[in-house]
């Protein structure tokens, strides 16, 4: 997956939860295992929640899974349920304080934990509404909101609280919340983030996606459904759906850029859909391209869609650094040209007087555009085209995605010419949104594609 990059949205943040594990090793190692699968989802905090001797229990920081979780640590998590996640921050600070999972205890023992990927549409009213009434608040998170309402209800049962918090809370959520005795798995009734269900041994796995699954050796059993709520329960599991079930708007992101290319959603595998972007995008290749080049890494798989549909070479002409990662800090603008060649460099020898076809998975601030492009000229390439593998970003998301609002992105209030200009290329080609549903092979039902449409099957907030 790529490296976060200050020119590219960000993704919002990765589940992963174990239930009813009983070895061989324990459930801490293989929720350790399953965020490390998840890390592409957010690299600013991650935490494990789990039942300890005093009640529910949390351990968390700021920084990636590696680096938090040493073996020592995992070995004295004994516990057979643990609830993982890492965070990437759309409300709310980056900080350890909104780190999660949250966890809620009563003064009595117990408590619940709360792990939660997207955001809360009507969170600023529900928030503002508790405030009156007294409550007080210890993040700035949106979670918090959640995990109030379920340690409201907890009387009526894990599965019942959540109900209750159903009925108040709108916008987009994934979420899988715990407390000594159940785990209890729930989706929005849009179903905008993706969460699925495995199974090991007479464990129950949920992630938000499947190469979490693989990761841990678990096998997939099926998605959880938009508004399901299931509860597991001493090896049972049952479901119920949430009444108001509106159209489901699975975010068609997912299998533009956030998924690891190795998952899968809705049976289609995530590489392959951007490939078959890749290959739509042939029949609008400019004339005597000489070869394809993706942008690394995001624009790999469509690339090579592209290069297999053309019969054109694909070139592996611009090299990222991957070893940067998030500990690269942006410089001052006089070191930029420096640091430019420190994240990416190319292979001159191949960029000689060609022209060349870079794809990439999406435009949004055109950072990453204006860079390659400046990158490709110096190394002599003759021309570069652009091919973007989504439509043009055009509005900003309000469920779960760090786009920036429209000021900020490039294609707004433009012309594919102007555009074209102003990040140094010959041309830019987008895919259209039929694209993308041949791509998925679906019809235009099912999807939200509001950042590209403008219509937000929620609403805003
Ligand atoms: S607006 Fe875009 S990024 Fe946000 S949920 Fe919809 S498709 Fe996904």
């Amino acid at each position: 997956m790529p490296v976060p990059d200050a020119g590219r949205p960000r993704e919002e943040c990765g589940v992963f939860a174990i239930y009813n594990y009983h070895g061989p090793g324990t459930a801490a190692h293989l929720a350790y295992h399953g965020l490390l699968a998840l890390q592409h989802r957010g690299q600013e905090s991650a935490g494990m929640a789990f039942e300890g001797p005093g009640g529910m229990a949390c351990r968390k920081g700021m920084g990636l899974v590696s680096r938090l979780f040493p073996r020592e640590m995992l070995g004295q998590i004994k516990a057979p349920a643990v609830l993982g996640h890492v965070r990437y921050s759309t409300t709310g600070l980056s900080c350890i304080n909104n780190a999660q999972p949250l966890v809620a205890r009563p003064a009595r023992g117990g408590g619940i934990a709360l792990a939660h990927n997207g955001n809360l549409s009507n969170n600023g009213r529900l928030r503002q509404a508790m405030l009156e009434q007294g409550h007080i608040f210890h993040t700035t998170s949106d979670t918090e909101t959640m995990l109030s309402y379920l340690f409201r209800h907890h009387r009526r049962g894990l599965s019942g609280a959540v109900r209750e918090a159903m009925a108040a809370i709108r916008g987009a959520y994934a979420a899988v919340a715990m407390d000594g005795e159940t785990m209890v798995a729930f989706r929005d009734p849009h179903g905008f983030r993706p969460l699925v269900m495995g199974r090991i041994g007479e464990a129950t796995v949920f992630a938000s996606e499947t190469c979490a699954l693989d990761a841990v050796g678990a096998s997939f059993d099926r998605e959880v459904e938009p508004g399901e709520i299931i509860l597991v329960e001493q090896g049972r599991v049952n479901s119920s759906v949430y009444v108001n079930r509106p159209a489901e708007a699975f975010c068609i992101f997912e299998f533009i850029y956030f998924a690891r290319p190795d998952s899968n959603f809705k049976g289609k595998n995530v590489h392959l859909v951007r490939k078959a972007i890749g290959s739509r995008l042939a029949r609008l290749l400019a004339g005597n391209v000489d070869m394809v080049i993706p942008s690394p890494d995001s624009g790999v798989s469509a690339a090579m869609g592209l290069a297999e549909a053309s019969g054109l070479p694909l070139e592996w002409a611009v090299h990222r650094n991957p070893y940067l990662g998030r500990t690269f800090i942006e410089p001052t603008p006089g070191e930029r040209e420096l640091a430019a060649g420190l994240k990416y460099n190319t292979v001159s020898g191949l960029l000689k007087g060609k022209k060349v076809a870079v794809v990439d998975d999406s435009l949004v601030r055109g950072t990453t555009a204006r860079k390659l492009t400046a990158m490709l000229k110096n190394a002599g390439a003759a021309q570069v085209h652009f091919y973007i593998a989504a439509p043009p970003y055009i509005y900003p998301c309000y469920y779960g995605v760090d786009i920036p609002l429209a000021a900020d992105l490039a294609a707004a209030g433009t012309d594919l010419e102007r555009l074209a200009g102003e990040v140094g290329a010959d041309s830019i080609v987008f895919a259209s949104l039929e694209d993308l549903y041949a791509a998925v092979g679906d019809t235009n039902t099912g999807f939200c594609t509001a950042c590209f449409t403008g219509s937000y099957p929620a609403g805003k907030p």
